[in-house]
């Protein structure tokens, strides 16, 4: 018997420098490990040059970040504020923690909130009042727009930002999984994922691709008093709403959401490889791309980013029809898993979790068949051409078997 060649390949892992050790020795010999010390400015000024924002604020999770950037852009309870169903859980969370409900979207074929559907919702589901926007069903004020870059993807800004400002919607950017990718073309050429609503904010969890081992930051895009203001908020409410560090007043409840100088630490490194990195994503993706084209009409098809835009590549979308493969995405998946290759399903759909079974939706579709379909694929920027080819032949492997 042939021996098989057996390789353990994760998902998504972090890419950690040499540098970042210096990084954390410097903070342990002098005892900068929790919220204060130089890493966390130098952080913070780092993102915002590199995304084009004045500044930035520096918080302990993208979830901590988005629960901050909800509360500042005035989302109360009773209120009800419009989310993708398609994306990870922490991304509607939120809304929750402020008493607020979400009103599940669609996505487009790019994983996004479909703009669309976000413009009739708005158009035939709700009344325009002297209070706002109001969803004519539940009677509930609608406040936001939560709007998430799926996959280092992007939204069509251009029509959520249009839709937004007309009914009076403040928006904010969940761009956990979208830091580097920017439009090439359209009104919002150059712009940055989270630098085009009223807030944005970035992860730096282990599996995105940079990391803080865990972290986040918060962006309020516009160049002007009342962006500035937001971040302010944002500074403030992240550290505990402490107006008088000496006498220790305090005229808000705030969160102890300030980023460490240990987390820091980490990003100030990673940051300078954030180039670097999208450019391997971009690499091994074409490298899929060619694998899997080359297996003819297998039924597999590696989704595409959107047209338009510098996408960071981060994770990878394979798509499966079972008519054509002869076998469900699962079934692949699990052939998968078993050669060692760590592969998942896209996520569950939010509006059939079971905090949100009874939540408001509006017509999705897509988003259904997608959480059927897709898989993502080993993406991790240590990953080898060998690797890729490896996942590629076990996935040929299995396509053969079916036939
Ligand atoms: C990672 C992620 C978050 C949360 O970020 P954490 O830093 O892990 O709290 C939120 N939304 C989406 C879409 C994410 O992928």
């Amino acid at each position: 018997m042939k021996t098989q060649i057996m390789k353990e390949i994760p998902l998504s892992v972090p890419n950690l420098n040499p540098e970042i050790v210096e990084n954390l020795r410097e903070c342990v010999e002098t005892g900068w490990v929790s919220t204060g010390g130089r890493f966390i400015a130098e952080f913070e000024t780092a993102v915002a040059e590199y995304v084009g924002a004045e500044d930035a604020v520096a918080c302990q999770s993208g979830t901590a970040g988005l629960h901050t950037a909800l509360r500042i852009l005035g989302v109360s309870a009773g209120d009800a504020v419009i989310v993708p169903t398609l994306t990870f859980i922490a991304a509607v969370n939120p809304v929750r923690y402020l008493g607020a409900e979400p009103i599940f979207m669609d996505c487009d074929e790019n994983f996004c909130m479909n703009a669309d559907k976000l413009a009739d919702f708005c158009e035939n589901e709700c009344r325009r009042d002297a209070s706002g926007l109001t969803d004519k069903l539940t009677g509930r004020r609608i406040a936001a727009v939560v709007v998430v870059h799926v996959f280092g993807n992007m939204t069509d800004m251009e029509s959520v930002m249009r839709t937004a400002r007309s009914y009076g919607l403040k928006v904010l950017e969940d761009a956990t999984e979208a830091i580097g990718s920017f439009f090439t073309a359209g009104r919002y050429k150059g712009r940055h994922a989270g630098m085009i609503g009223d807030m944005g904010v970035y992860s730096f969890n282990a599996n995105k691709i940079i990391t803080t081992g865990g972290g986040g930051i918060i962006i309020a895009g516009g160049r002007n008093a009342a962006a500035r203001a937001r971040l302010a908020r944002a500074g403030y409410l992240t550290t505990t709403a402490k107006n008088d560090g000496l006498r220790f007043i305090h005229d808000d409840v705030g969160y102890n959401y300030r980023m460490l100088n240990l987390q820091a630490a980490l990003g100030v490194s990673q940051i300078k490889e954030l180039e670097r990195f999208i450019a391997i994503k971009e690499d091994n993706y074409t490298c899929y791309a060619a694998r899997i084209a080359a297996m003819g009409a297998s039924g597999l098809k590696l989704l595409p980013f959107g047209a338009g835009l510098r996408s960071n590549h981060w994770f990878y979308s394979l798509e499966v029809d079972e008519t054509v493969l002869g076998a469900t995405r699962d079934a692949l998946l699990l052939a998968l898993n078993a050669r060692g290759i760590q592969c998942r399903p896209v996520w569950r759909l939010c509006h059939r979790q079971k905090p949100y079974r009874k939540a408001r939706r509006y017509r999705i579709r897509q988003a259904l068949r997608y959480e059927k379909t897709v898989l993502n694929l080993p993406c991790s920027t240590n990953l080898s051409h060998d690797d890729i080819n490896y996942v590629c032949d076990v996935i040929e492997t299995f396509r053969d078997k079916r036939r």
